[in-house]
């Protein structure tokens, strides 16, 4: 295939400004979802490559990057998001390429937002503060930031730019260096983003990737590193252990973003057309791919029949097909491992006595890429695994409820706590349900409403931590208090 920007399809490692492959000359294949055809090679990273990174990004916290002026890093931020924005068409492609989405939803999601998230960064760094605290006549107290230093950052595969950036921007934004583990399934567009630190005038050695896998492999050597401050992660709950566990020994700061099983909970006096308009992206946009989806939804009984006659029939207007195809609702999932996962809880969703009223399968006339028909559960039991384990795929369950306290307790029965929909034109009973569901992220009549100040973040296990606005700032900062005597 021919090269689609001058990193070409081809992924090698970025460290100290320029472009490597790895030490020990390893690589892997990237596959395509959408067709299992091998999209190129990717440098496989190992620990060696890590400590060359690291310590290119150790000495860059000592270079030209500390001593600039904030004006100066904004604008160097800010021209970072300028020229995503110019080769938007490039990373859209790429992305699509990688993930399997649907080449519309790159152009107005994923890279727009990659862009916003530095521009956004690029001005707020300039306006946060810091506290002073008057003690009575005896003192007086003021806290200054300063960088964390090296974080290591580990991304996953199912919104690779905008993900990266989210944690990129305002790490870059405090000051500190940078070295980056894109998931290996979508290598891409980081390594891409790489080029574009580098002409946006970004000192060599601030901004680091370096690809590979997790266990036993670049992620593993990253997070154990003694010589990286931070890590911030998003991904699996189960790699949050495994890399809480190895940071340990060198207690680096953690900030988490988790799986989640998020509720969407629909009361009969809501808007039932306004609700589905929604629901039919929170479920399936990214063929579920998202960590906020919705994926387990509550119905309040009065509305269920209509809800279901009106989800089915918008479910199965949804084109499934090539990410390329600018008709295409739903495109491929990541890759074959995943795709027999998600399909493996289809059949255990029957197992447990569910009925599939939509979907379930792989459309007909696909031989090849990991399709899968958008596909809705109902009749599960609250015990069943499918209501309670994240699948993170196009499958939605469907569940009727009588009772609000009912509907709460149901939805907070779960180990998951990321985000929650609310759905319901009553305005105490919006607060009510909003202040009573255990999740961190809750939207009431409406979903994926992000405005970059609000904290985001899980709780249970769900994630560690807040970014967000000044929360991204408190994580990537550390304060020093300084204690005067009057
Ligand atoms: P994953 O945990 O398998 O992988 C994420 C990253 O961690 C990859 O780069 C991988 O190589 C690396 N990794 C894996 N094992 C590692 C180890 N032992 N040490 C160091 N690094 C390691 O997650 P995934 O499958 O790529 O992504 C899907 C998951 O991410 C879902 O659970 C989803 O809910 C979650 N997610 C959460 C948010 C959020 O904001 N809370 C956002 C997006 C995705």
């Amino acid at each position: 295939m021919k090269a689609l920007t001058s990193v070409g399809i081809d992924c090698q490692h970025f460290i100290n400004g320029q472009y490597r492959e790895s030490l020990s000359k390893k690589t892997f294949e990237n596959i395509n979802p959408a067709n299992e055809d091998i999209l190129g090679s990717v440098a496989e990273g190992g620990k060696e490559d890590i400590d060359l990174a690291v310590s290119s990004a150790r000495r860059a916290l000592k270079g030209r990057w500390k001593t600039m002026p904030v004006t100066e890093r904004s604008k160097i931020l800010r021209k970072v998001g300028d020229l995503i924005l110019e080769r938007k068409e490039e990373l859209a492609q790429l992305e699509s390429l990688d993930t399997g989405k649907p080449i519309w939803l790159s152009r107005s999601v994923d890279i727009p937002r990659a862009a916003y998230n530095f521009h956004f960064f690029a001005d707020y760094m300039t306006s946060v503060g810091t506290e002073a605290y008057q003690h009575d006549d005896l003192a007086m107290n003021y806290a200054v930031r300063k960088p964390v230093g090296v974080v290591g950052l580990i991304n996953p595969w199912n919104l690779p730019l905008l993900l990266l950036t989210w944690k990129l921007a305002p790490c870059l934004a405090a000051g500190n260096t940078a070295v980056m583990k894109p998931a290996e399934w979508t290598p891409m567009t980081a390594t891409v983003l790489a080029e574009i630190c580098k002409e946006a005038g970004i000192p060599d050695g601030v901004v680091n990737v370096v690809h590979g896998f997790g266990p036993n492999s670049a992620g593993a050597a990253l997070t154990e590193h003694p010589d990286v401050d931070a890590i911030t992660f998003t991904g699996e709950t189960t790699t949050g252990t495994a890399i809480m566990k190895a940071a340990a020994p060198t207690l680096k700061k953690l900030s988490y973003e988790l799986g989640g099983k998020n509720p969407n909970i629909i009361f009969a006096d809501s808007d039932i057309d306004e609700v589905l308009d929604t629901t039919i992206k929170s479920s399936f946009i990214n063929q579920g791919q998202v960590c906020l989806c919705g994926s387990r939804i509550y119905v309040e009984r009065p509305a269920y029949d209509e809800f279901i006659e009106k989800f089915k029939a918008r479910a199965e207007k949804l084109v499934v097909g090539d990410p390329f195809d600018e008709n295409t609702n739903t495109g491929a999932m990541i890759g074959k491992e995943h795709y027999e996962r998600v399909l493996s809880f289809i059949e255990l969703a029957k197992e447990e006595g569910g009925n599939i009223i939509v979907g379930g399968k792989r459309p007909e006339g696909f031989e090849k890429g990991y399709y899968l028909e958008p596909t809705i559960i109902t009749g599960l039991d609250r015990n069943a695994r499918c209501i309670r384990e994240e699948i993170f795929g196009p499958v939605v369950t469907v569940t009727p409820f009588d009772l609000e306290d009912e509907v709460i307790a149901q939805v907070n029965d779960s180990e998951y706590g990321l985000s929650a929909t609310i759905w319901t034109n009553d305005l105490r009973r919006a607060h009510r349900v909003a202040d009573s569901v255990e999740a961190g992220i809750i939207w009431v009549n409406t979903w994926f409403l992000r405005d970059l100040r609000t904290p985001f973040g899980g709780l249970k296990q769900s994630g560690i931590g807040r970014e967000g606005g000044m929360h991204s700032f408190d994580f990537y900062s550390e304060l020093k208090n300084v204690c005067i005597k009057y």
